[in-house]
């Protein structure tokens, strides 16, 4: 089963040819082998994840069995989980157990899904290799000298090794896709406001957005159903009635014919995503899935997005303003890590942050607060604002005139382990073009469209227009019936 989709899962286990707990120890066994190596899982809880699936085989012996029924998923170490340690990567929540569930787990639960375990990420998901996790590093598995990506690396070394059918990840600038593309495997970051972020431990509010990461567009469709809707919790949720991201996956692009199912697809390709910086061997590969969608039936728009370049500097001021503010509540008196020793209470606060934070977390919280501060904020924060406001209107110029717009998820493939870990700025880089649909909160995902140097693998990044998930889903899915990039495994996997 390991190689299979959610859906031949979740068919096996309607036939009754595996039992949800038969799967999940299978699962679990795996991840006993081969965790110990590539350090994808913080968390496992075998009673735990064995009794949800004893309930699961209930409920499909009853015969009230949803699409993910019986099937564990992990979940990335940022949502809150009850009775699970929730760390976020992070030193400072390394003694924290959830008392609740986010909302993104409480849909996970109701359709009778089981926790499978949760995954390694970047302290704090701020990060683009998961170096940063207290826990240290994952490791890639096509090679493991690599990173698999950040910050929801642990989520997407577990898809790519097949420790997991399928898993959660959050994404501020780039956490899904990056590590999808670096990962080999299919991620998408859904409209900002589809998915609550209540339980999600807060990095960049205004840019934070759970989303689903698997091996196929099909998968990552069904997770987008459980996980997608309205919460009353979370203000900036989004009330739409639901839909079905899976359901329509098959059918042909608006109009077009079954040979050339994505005929009338007009796909935007920007100059600027092929610039400089862009290595030769991503370039390659992201051409060729271009020619591929052209052979499905979709003519290509030359677009501009002008802006793009300002995307990064302007993230690096927005994301840690808000980090700065949104991790003040770490201070060590109602949960979370506490210094051992201190004098009085300001310098209990001082220590616990000093010991309780890593370095990367602490270089965010500075750069926020210096934007933050009187006299800085016109020039830095106001600044950036403006420049989120007119990268949401390249994407809108450019929506006029195309459905979709394609281009690399990241200028290279995987690095190897430590290679940038001293050098901040070349690691920002990484996000370049991951980062522009965060400030603009338009959906993002990320699909294997080949392989460069090294044999690692490279990610096509789709971004589409606001709510256009289940466009962009149905696109992905006629390329991966098209093309066999998904199916491929690391070798020994
Ligand atoms: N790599 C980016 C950062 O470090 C994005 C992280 C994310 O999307 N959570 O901030």
């Amino acid at each position: 089963m390991f190689n299979a989709s959610l859906k031949e899962i979740a068919a096996a286990l309607g036939a009754r040819k595996i039992s949800s707990v038969d799967l999940t120890e299978q699962f679990l066994d795996r991840i006993g082998r081969l965790n110990g190596d590539l350090n994808a899982f913080i968390t496992v809880d075998r009673a735990k994840s064995l009794a949800q699936a004893r309930e699961a085989d209930a409920r499909i012996a009853r015969g009230d069995a949803a699409p993910l029924t019986g099937i564990p998923i992990a979940h990335k170490d940022i949502f809150c989980a009850r009775g699970w340690l929730t760390s976020c990567g992070s030193k400072m929540l390394s003694n924290f157990v959830s008392p609740y569930d986010a909302h993104v787990i409480e849909q996970f639960n109701r359709a009778g899904a089981v926790i499978l375990g949760k995954t390694n990420m970047d302290e704090f998901a701020m990060g683009s290799s998961n170096e940063t996790s207290f826990y240290g590093p994952v490791k890639n598995p096509w090679d493991r000298a690599f990173v698999p990506g950040g910050s929801s690396g642990g989520s997407a070394c577990a898809i790519a090794a097949r420790l997991a059918p399928g898993a959660t990840g959050t994404d501020t600038g780039g956490s899904i896709r990056q590590p999808a593309a670096l990962s080999g495997i299919t991620g998408l970051k859904p409209t900002y406001g589809r998915v609550s972020r209540y339980g999600m431990v807060a990095f960049a509010s205004s840019l934070d957005q759970g989303g689903a990461m698997g091996k196929s567009a099909e998968d990552v469709a069904l997770l987008l159903n459980v996980m997608a809707g309205f919460d009353a919790r979370d203000s900036t949720s989004l009330e739409r009635s639901p839909e079905d991201f899976a359901g329509a996956l098959a059918q042909p692009w608006a109009g077009a014919a079954a040979e050339q199912p994505l005929a009338g697809l007009r796909i935007g390709v920007a100059r600027e995503h092929f610039g400089a910086g862009l290595a030769a061997d991503v370039a390659e590969a992201v051409r060729g899935a271009l020619a591929e969608f052209e052979r499905l039936g979709a003519s290509r728009v030359d677009i501009e997005l002008p802006r793009s370049e300002l995307s990064v500097p302007a993230y690096y001021v927005i994301a840690p303003a808000e980090a700065s503010s949104n991790l003040s509540r770490f201070d060590g008196v109602r949960y979370g890590y506490r210094a051992p020793e201190y004098r009085d209470l300001l310098d209990m606060y001082c220590k616990t942050r000093a010991q309780g934070f890593g370095a990367e977390v602490k270089r965010r919280i500075l750069i926020g607060t210096y934007v933050l501060s009187h006299g800085y904020y016109d020039a830095y924060y106001l600044k950036a604002q403006r420049i989120r406001r007119l990268i949401a209107e390249d994407f809108a110029r450019a929506f006029s005139r195309c459905d979709l717009i394609m281009g690399p998820t990241s200028p290279t493939v995987a690095f190897p382990l430590g290679s940038k870990v001293s050098d901040p700025v070349q690691m920002y880089l990484n996000d370049i073009y991951t980062i522009p649909p965060n400030l603009a909160g338009l959906p993002a995902m990320s699909l294997p469209c080949g392989f460069g140097a090294g044999n690692l693998p490279v990610g096509l990044h789709v971004v589409g227009d606001y709510f256009s998930e289940a466009r962009m889903l149905k696109v992905a899915h006629h390329f991966q019936r098209a093309t066999d990039w998904h199916l491929r495994a690391p070798k020994g996997i």
